[in-house]
């Protein structure tokens, strides 16, 4: 009854998500810190529009931009997640999952992943959310034994270092040939089983340490580098069937030009790989999205690192952070268009009217399903 609702539930979205294409972009626009400051955000649509003005000349045309949603500022985590849970949850079904937060530093990318910077257990991110969820799920199970196992590690100037060693100092990682299951190339990153929430926990705070030390050893490394937390799923069923599966969950660089920078020696090295390494993960998923033949993983560390979870029917959900202050005009809207063109929702179309009769059908059965499973609860 309730067990085999659930399944179909998860059958119809996984149907629901492949007919639409497997890529989505969301956009996150985080409150003002400066009540006096103008804003750049004219209105934010329920159907996933957005419109943008630039403060300073307000007699210029609004840009509009589309993506598949739009929080504004008031949005809360639970609400994030709450759009995002049907996608990590398929990660138990043996799909790849990557969730990639994009923004200028400051924009709020590792608060929609990680939580709130005063490190408050309330409003955590969607890495913890997510692995809280993925453990929930497990234990209603009964039919499958599903074991849990994570891998942090930053990407930074192109090499790759575990965030989860004691001594996370510059051990370089080499990539390897790929893994099987859609994991990281990266034999030589330590591996946990994770059995709890608490240990999730604990592993981000050392993660987290990790990447400190080095931010304030290094000038703000941590706004330059790419942090990438793996949980690998595995499950195994009654009949001895298994299933593998990675959720990837990366809080990438700050896109900020370099050209606001003084650029000298090391710092010029580092702001060239980070562009480099952000605009390879556009034409990465640029390429997926218009279902290209030959796709330029190849291009940067990161994308080689993922290479096994971008493709195939992997899922990919991009979260595009946006400051609304008017002195963020000019990055706000280098992010909405690097986010646009990942997309595959078109400009202006409502995608209700996209939607065909299949589509619209199973949204349908789903909704039942779901209203079904509700009342169970
Ligand atoms: P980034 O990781 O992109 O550099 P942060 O996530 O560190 O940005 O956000 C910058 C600051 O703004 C932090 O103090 C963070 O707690 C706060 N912040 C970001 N997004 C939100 C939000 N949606 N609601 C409340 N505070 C936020
Ligand atoms: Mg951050």
């Amino acid at each position: 009854g309730y067990h085999q609702a659930v399944k179909e539930n998860r059958h119809l979205y996984n149907m629901l998500q492949e007919l639409r294409g497997n890529i989505r972009v969301f956009c996150r626009i985080r409150p003002m810190f400066n009540e006096e400051a103008k804003c750049t955000i004219d209105y934010i649509g329920s159907d996933g529009s957005l419109m943008v003005i630039d403060p300073a000349k307000p007699q210029n045309a609004r840009k509009i931009f589309q993506f598949n949603k739009v929080f504004g500022p008031t949005a809360t985590q639970d609400e994030v997640y709450r759009d995002t849970e049907d996608l990590i949850r398929s990660v138990m079904d043996g799909y790849n999952v990557c969730i990639f937060a994009y923004g200028q530093t400051g924009s709020g990318k590792t608060h929609t992943m990680c939580g709130p910077s005063n490190r408050s257990n309330k409003d955590m991110g969607i890495n913890y959310m997510s692995l809280n969820d993925l453990f929930q799920i497990s234990s209603t199970r009964e039919d499958v034994k599903y074991e849990i196992r994570v891998q942090m590690v930053e990407v930074y100037n192109e090499q790759v270092r575990d965030l989860l060693v004691a001594d996370a100092s510059n051990t370089k990682l080499e990539i390897r040939s790929c893994s099987s299951d859609g994991g990281l190339s990266l034999p030589a990153a330590s591996m946990h089983l994770v059995q709890s929430t608490a240990d999730v926990l604990d592993l981000m705070k050392l993660g987290e340490k990790n990447r400190a030390f080095s931010s304030t050893a290094m000038n703000q490394r941590s706004s330059r580098s790419h942090s990438v937390l793996t949980v690998h799923v595995h499950g195994q069923d009654i009949s001895d069937s298994t299933t593998s599966s990675c959720l990837h969950l990366v809080d990438l660089a700050g896109s900020e030009r370099v050209d606001n920078y003084e650029t000298t020696g090391d710092r010029l090295k580092d702001a060239h790989c980070i562009n480099k390494s952000l605009s390879c993960l556009g034409d990465v998923i640029t390429g997926l999205a218009q279902k290209n033949p030959h796709i330029p993983y190849r291009n940067s560390m990161l994308t080689q690192l993922l290479q096994n979870s971008l493709g195939g029917n992997a899922k990919i959900l991009m979260f595009a952070h946006v400051s609304p202050e008017a002195d963020s005009y000019g990055e706000t809207i280098s992010t909405l268009k690097f986010a646009q063109r990942a997309s595959t929702v078109e400009l202006g179309a409502a995608q209700l009217n996209k939607e065909s009769s299949e589509i619209r059908e199973l949204k349908e059965q789903m909704d039942s399903l779901k209203k079904a499973l509700a009342i169970k609860e």
